[in-house]
C-alpha cells in the first residue's frame, strides 16, 4: 500500500487518481497526517503540505511535495491570484515530476486523470483559440505529450465539424440497456447477467421496461429524439420474439423521423442469428457492432467470451448480407498474454473484414471484475499494452481509411493509454460523441442506467436506476419518479 499523508482536506481525489496512475497495481491512500499516527514510518510514502490559506488576503500559501523516500523535496508558494483550479493544475504538476523522477516514468497524458480529456481542446477550439495556442497550453499545464495533444486536438476539431450538422441543444438521446449476455467476460464491469439464469424474468424485465418508455413517449414529446442507442449487456440476447417486441415497440411509440442514428450493440458473436439481424433491419436498425474484441483463438477462450474467431466473421458477414453498412467493431490491446504480433494478427485479420468503425480500448483492470481475481492467480505481467500495440492498432485503423473520431479514459487501465473510436467518413457513432463529450441529455432507461440533464450552463445532473434486474423490474415506479424529478416533470 502506497501511503499520502496531507496537511488538510483538499483535492484528495485528485492526489488518489494520479499516484494511481503511476501505480495502477498498488492500493493508494490518502489521509490527513494527523491520522497517520498508527503507520510507521517507513510506511509513508508521499507527504504533502498546504500551508496558509488563500482565502486570507494577505498570506502566500505554500505547497510542499516531499518523496518520503527518497527524499525528494518539490515547494513552491502560490501567488494569491491563483483560483482553485490553477492551484489544483500546480499541485497536480508538482506531484508528476515527484512521480515522474521517483519512477523514471513519464505519463503519455501528464497529469490528465479524468475520463474526458478532449473536453479541453474542445473548450478552447469553441473560444476560438488556435491549434498551436490549444497545443502549448495542454503541453504546460497538464504536462502531456505533443501525440496526445495532437490526438485531442484531432478529435475535437472532428467532434466539433460533426456536431455542427445536429441542434443537440434542443434535442435528446435514448438509451436502452438489455443487462443479459450469454456469459460474463473476465473483464466485465458493466451491467452485465448471464441470460441463462435470467430466461424466466426476461419478460417481465420486458414489461417494466414498456412503464419507462410509455413514460418517456408521453412526457418528451415536446423535445426533438436525435439518436437511440439499444446496449447494455448485450440486446441481442433477447430471443426473436423479444427483439422484435422491444423494436417495434419503439418505433410505433417515438417519431423516429428525427433521429440521426439507430444503433443496437449486438456485440457477442455468440448471440447473433440471421433472423435478429433481419429484425433489426426490418426496424430500421442502421448501426450495429460486432465485437471480437481481439481475433486470437486462445485468448477468446481465456476471457470468457464463448465464442470463437469464426463465429466473428460469420456474424459479421450475416451482418453485410443483411444489409448493414454501418458495423463498428470493439477490440481491446492488453488482453492476458497477448503480445504486439497478436495485436498485429488480430489487425490483418479484422482488415479483411473491413468494418466502417473501431473502437480500440486498453484493457481496464476493474476492481468488481473476475480479472483482478485471475491477476491475483497469474500475475499482472501478463497483461501488457505499450506504446507500440497502441500505434499497430492505430495505424491499423488508419491504413484502412478510418480517422479517430471519439477518445475517452477509464481509470486503472493498461498502460495508462485510452479508448479511442476510429471511423471511416460518415460512419462515426453519433451517440458516443453526444454521451463522451457531455453535449446532450440522454434519457436512459434499463437496469444499471444514468440519465443525465446538460444544462446550457454545463452543469450536469444524474439519476441512476438500480443496477439488478430483480429490482428494477420491483421498483420500477420509482425508477420513473427518479426521471421526473431529473426531467422536472411535474409528479
Ligand atoms: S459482452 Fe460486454 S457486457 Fe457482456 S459480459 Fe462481456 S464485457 Fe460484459
Amino acid at each position: 500500500m502506497l501511503l499520502v499523508t496531507i496537511s488538510r482536506n483538499q483535492y484528495e481525489y485528485d492526489i488518489h487518481s494520479l499516484v494511481k496512475a503511476f501505480y495502477p497495481e498498488e492500493e493508494v491512500k490518502v489521509i490527513l497526517k494527523e491520522e497517520s499516527s498508527c503507520f510507521v514510518y517507513g510506511d509513508l510514502f508521499l507527504d504533502i503540505i498546504f500551508e496558509g490559506d488563500l482565502q486570507e488576503p494577505d498570506q502566500r500559501d505554500l505547497l510542499c511535495v516531499t518523496a518520503c523516500q527518497s527524499g525528494l523535496i518539490r515547494e513552491i508558494r502560490i501567488e494569491q491570484e491563483a483560483d482553485r483550479t490553477e492551484y489544483r493544475n500546480i499541485l497536480k504538476q508538482m506531484l508528476y515530476q515527484v512521480l515522474s523522477e521517483t519512477t523514471g516514468q513519464a505519463l503519455p497524458w501528464g497529469t490528465l486523470t479524468g475520463i474526458r480529456p478532449t473536453k479541453i481542446p474542445m473548450t478552447l477550439l469553441e473560444e476560438g483559440r488556435s491549434h498551436s495556442e490549444i497545443s502549448e497550453h495542454m503541453k504546460k499545464t497538464y504536462l502531456i505529450s505533443d501525440e496526445k495533444a495532437a490526438l485531442g486536438i484531432e478529435i475535437a476539431d472532428r467532434e466539433l465539424q460533426i456536431l455542427k450538422k445536429i441542434n443537440y441543444k434542443n434535442g435528446y438521446s435514448l438509451y436502452i440497456g438489455i443487462p443479459f449476455c450469454p456469459t460474463t467476460c473476465l473483464y466485465c464491469s458493466f451491467t452485465s447477467y448471464p441470460i441463462g439464469l435470467w430466461k424466466t424474468r426476461v419478460e417481465d424485465y420486458l414489461q417494466a421496461l414498456e412503464k419507462e418508455i410509455d413514460f418517456v413517449v408521453y412526457n418528451m414529446k415536446e423535445r426533438i429524439l436525435d439518436s437511440v442507442y439499444i446496449g447494455g449487456g448485450t440486446p441481442t440476447t433477447l430471443n426473436e420474439e423479444q427483439l422484435e417486441w422491444l423494436l417495434s415497440k419503439l418505433t410505433s411509440s417515438f417519431d423516429f423521423a428525427t433521429v440521426k442514428e439507430f444503433t443496437v450493440e449486438a456485440g457477442r458473436a455468440d448471440s447473433i442469428s440471421k433472423e435478429k439481424l433481419e429484425i433489426m433491419k426490418h426496424y430500421g436498425v442502421e448501426r450495429i457492432s460486432v465485437n471480437p474484441q481481439t481475433m486470437k483463438e486462445e485468448t477468446l477462450r481465456i476471457i470468457g467470451r464463448g465464442h470463437s474467431v469464426e463465429q466473428v466473421r460469420e456474424a459479421f458477414y450475416d451482418a453485410r448480407e443483411a444489409g448493414f453498412e454501418n458495423i463498428n467493431m470493439d477490440l481491446i490491446l492488453g488482453l492476458p498474454g497477448e503480445t504486439a504480433e497478436d495485436v498485429s494478427r488480430t489487425m490483418e485479420e479484422i482488415r479483411k473484414l473491413s468494418p466502417d468503425s473501431l473502437t480500440i480500448h486498453s484493457l481496464a483492470v476493474k476492481r468488481a471484475s473476475k480479472l483482478h481475481e485471475w491477476i491475483e492467480k497469474n500475475g499482472l505481467w501478463t497483461l501488457k499494452n505499450t506504446n507500440e500495440t497502441m500505434e499497430i492498432a492505430g495505424k491499423a485503423a488508419r491504413d484502412m481509411g478510418m480517422v479517430p473520431y471519439y477518445l475517452y479514459r477509464q481509470k486503472n487501465m493498461a498502460g495508462n493509454f485510452e479508448n479511442i473510436g476510429y471511423s471511416k467518413p460518415d460512419k462515426y457513432g453519433l451517440y458516443n460523441i453526444l454521451i463522451m463529450e457531455e453535449k446532450q441529455s440522454i434519457m436512459a432507461l434499463g437496469a444499471g442506467s444514468i440519465s443525465k440533464v446538460v444544462y446550457e450552463d454545463g452543469r450536469i445532473e444524474r439519476a441512476d436506476n438500480v443496477k439488478d434486474p430483480k429490482l428494477y423490474i420491483e421498483q420500477i415506479e420509482e425508477m420513473i419518479k427518479r426521471k421526473k424529478k431529473l426531467f422536472c416533470i411535474e409528479i
